[in-house]
């Protein structure tokens, strides 16, 4: 049996979470952290557009074209990317950060090291993205895919697409080391949506300030139709050792 399922096993049952128990977002942005986390409002619903290649993914519409550019590059080298996560509303964090959590409160700080608490969360901005490895034994959202081959050839492109490692291994900032979590600092205005992350807790690898543009490249219309509402349902279970362990929480979600 795998440790994972291991742990998994001595896991409160899943529960339905409280949603006051809920640190509160910042009333206004500002630089002070919560469980290290940096605050991020929300991007508005007209700024998102589906990404046509990830079902259920959307993104800031500026960085959709990047995306379609990443994977169609990482496909001509036989590399299989999905996502599970794209943009998330604060209520979704809220969702997110809780799950499994009987007293999200009392978990918070350990949860924290690999979720954002609602509020914090660079998947608000619609500019981060959650890469998974389409087949292989490892599961989303969990260190593996740092040995996968689409971990490792976005260590090597990623950046050439505008994307940075948001909390590479050891990050100063103090949140868990997430091989999978990407942000897109690729035209001017995303990349001061992170200007306080970068100047405190560079990215690794970073997208250099000379790539960066001044303007976005063509959009990708989505198919007509399109109403992906936006993916990112996995859950965080803690275990009773203090260790966080990320869990898929459904395999319909699973590339
Ligand atoms: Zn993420």
């Amino acid at each position: 049996m795998r440790l994972s399922a291991l742990i998994l096993l001595s896991l409160a049952p899943l529960a339905a979470h409280a949603e006051e128990d809920v640190p509160a977002p910042p009333a206004t942005a500002s630089a002070t952290r919560l469980f290290n986390h940096l605050p991020y409002g929300e991007l508005e619903a007209a700024a998102l557009l589906p990404v046509p290649s990830l079902p259920g993914c959307m993104m800031a519409r500026e960085a959709v074209f990047d995306v379609e550019r990443l994977l169609s590059a990482a496909r001509t080298e036989g590399i299989a990317l999905g996502a599970i996560s794209c943009f998330r509303s604060i209520q979704h964090q809220r969702r997110v950060f809780c799950a499994g959590a009987g007293n999200c409160d009392a978990v918070a700080a350990l949860r924290a090291r690999f979720v954002a608490p609602p509020g914090y969360s660079e998947h608000a901005t619609g500019y981060a993205i959650d890469f998974v490895q389409k087949g292989g034994d490892c599961r989303a959202v969990e260190q593996c895919f740092a040995l996968t081959p689409g971990g490792q050839w976005l260590m090597r492109r990623a950046p050439e697409f505008g994307f940075e490692l948001s909390f590479p291994a050891g990050n100063k900032q103090g949140v868990g080391w997430e091989p999978w979590h990407w942000r897109w600092v690729g035209a001017s205005a995303a990349r001061a949506r992170f200007a306080p992350a970068q100047a405190s807790f560079p990215a690794l690898p970073a997208v250099p300030r000379a790539d960066t543009k001044t303007a976005a490249g063509p959009f990708v219309q989505p198919p007509s139709g399109e109403t992906a509402p936006g993916g990112g349902n996995y859950a965080v279970s803690v275990s009773r050792w203090g260790a966080a362990i990320l869990l898929a929480s459904s395999a319909t979600l699973r590339p």
